[in-house]
């Protein structure tokens, strides 16, 4: 029996033809649950987690999941149970965490949109700390808090002018675009803040990107933040933790980001070096926690051949993954079940795999090489992150069921949407009115 890794998915593996997650072979669960369905490792989350704790072993340091990437009840508990904190981003996700288990404070409330409505649920579940993103916002959780007789703790999400060197859109440290302070206002801001009655300043923040592949542009953020902590520290606010942000990458298509222990020995000394390693440090991981844990199977529709092009029509579609429209992202396809014998490439077919809805930007691959017919299953790979959590009923699809493997057992942790599910809440107009 051999097995053949997935490359990035360490706990995914051919034995024989048939592909398995863990000890559970996938073919079965897409004949019994139907497709498209979203299938994860819980070995995998916990392994991703792993080198993380590797990293920050005798720390003080807090990992705080940031659930964006996947917000599934099911997957916020493998991380509730191995003791995550959760960076949150709304109040749907701040009621996700406590119904999956998670302790409010170990919460942080990031975003640059908090609503009112949002900072009082926040603050009346008791979160850890909210990572404020303007001026403004100061003013208004100070106004909340203090209308509850609270004082909401704080970091300030500052902008370190930092280019991680990924795709526009998933960049998110640099001084055009919509997130954090300024490096040069950041000073004032801790002062006003510090002068809020309704605030305790406990922190700083700061979150460059997302999928990023290299140590440099954390090196750099992190002297940048540093260079704050001592202005503001010398300014008379001691600052008890420091936040790191998320953003490490993951392997997609031969891509190579540092391991997260890897990385966090080079951010430790460099926080030993300049006098800091004692310090509180959190970080929000999100995307490499769970990326690569998590594969979405599919079926193959239709094949329509085609004078420029050959398509694959797959019953997976933008709705279910959105990253290709969005950020022109690569998701591997493989098959299921590989043919009895190794198929050359020059025997396969090259397809734009793409799904069944109308929109031209509904494509999931580009130019793939495959040996495959209608009814077989396909595995798009590296989907535990940014797929399920962005899925949409777009077309009016039902978003995908998922399924979470543990070594041979496995758990439905989300039945698939029915139609009714999507149409609930919906009203239509009484007859003799309309
Ligand atoms: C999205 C986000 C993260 C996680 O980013 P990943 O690239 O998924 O690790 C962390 N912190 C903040 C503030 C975010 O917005």
């Amino acid at each position: 029996m051999t097995s053949d890794i997935l490359p990035g998915h360490p706990h995914f593996a051919y034995r024989g033809n048939a592909l398995f997650g863990e000890d559970v072979r996938l073919g079965e669960l897409a004949q019994t649950y139907g497709t498209p369905l979203f299938v994860y490792s819980k070995a995998a989350m916990l392994s991703a987690l792993a080198a993380y704790q590797r990293g920050l072993a005798g720390r003080d340091a807090k990992i705080c999941y940031a659930m964006k990437a996947n917000s599934s009840l099911g997957v916020l508990q493998v991380f509730a149970q191995a003791g995550c904190g959760f960076d949150i981003v709304s109040g749907g996700e701040l009621a996700r965490v406590l119904a999956a288990g998670g302790e409010a404070q170990k919460i942080i409330f990031s975003g640059v949109g908090k609503t009112r409505a949002e900072m009082r649920q926040a603050l009346a579940a008791g979160i850890g700390c909210f990572n404020v993103e303007s001026e403004a916002e100061l003013e208004v959780l100070s106004s909340v808090a203090s209308a509850m007789a609270l004082r909401a703790p704080v970091s300030i999400r500052v902008n370190p002018n930092i280019d991680p060197k990924t795709h526009p859109y998933i960049s998110t440290g640099l001084k055009g675009n919509k997130f954090g302070v300024a490096h040069e206002d950041a000073l004032r801001i801790y002062q006003r803040a510090a002068s809020l009655k309704g605030l305790q300043v406990i922190g700083i923040d700061c979150h460059i990107g997302s999928q990023i592949t290299d140590t440099a542009p954390y090196l750099d953020a992190m002297d940048r933040v540093l260079d704050l902590v001592a202005t503001i520290e010398a300014a008379g606010m001691p600052l008890a933790h420091l936040d790191f942000g998320g953003g490490l990458g993951i392997d997609y298509k031969h891509d190579t980001p540092p391991a997260a222990d890897v990385l966090w020995r080079l951010l430790l000394a460099k926080l030993d070096a300049r006098g800091y390693g004692k310090r509180k440090l959190m970080i929000e991981p999100g995307r490499s926690l769970v990326g690569n844990a998590g594969v979405c199977l599919t079926e193959v529709l239709y094949l329509k051949p085609g004078e420029q092009k050959n398509f694959c029509i797959i019953d997976a579609a933008m709705n279910d993954l959105p990253r290709p429209a969005l950020y022109q992202a690569f998701h591997a396809i493989v098959p299921v079940t590989l043919p009895e014998q190794e198929v050359p490439d020059a025997a396969k077919t090259r397809y734009d795999v793409v799904g069944p809805v109308c929109e031209s930007g509904d494509w999931i691959g580009h130019d793939r090489a495959l040996r495959v017919a209608a009814g077989d299953y396909l595995a798009v790979l590296s989907a535990g992150a940014y797929c399920m959590s962005m899925a949409s009923n777009y077309n009016s699809r039902g978003r995908a069921a998922e399924i979470l493997v543990d070594r041979n057992q496995f758990h439905i942790i989300r039945q698939r949407e029915s139609i009714a599910d999507q149409m609930r809440g919906e009203i239509l107009i009484d007859a003799s009115h309309a």
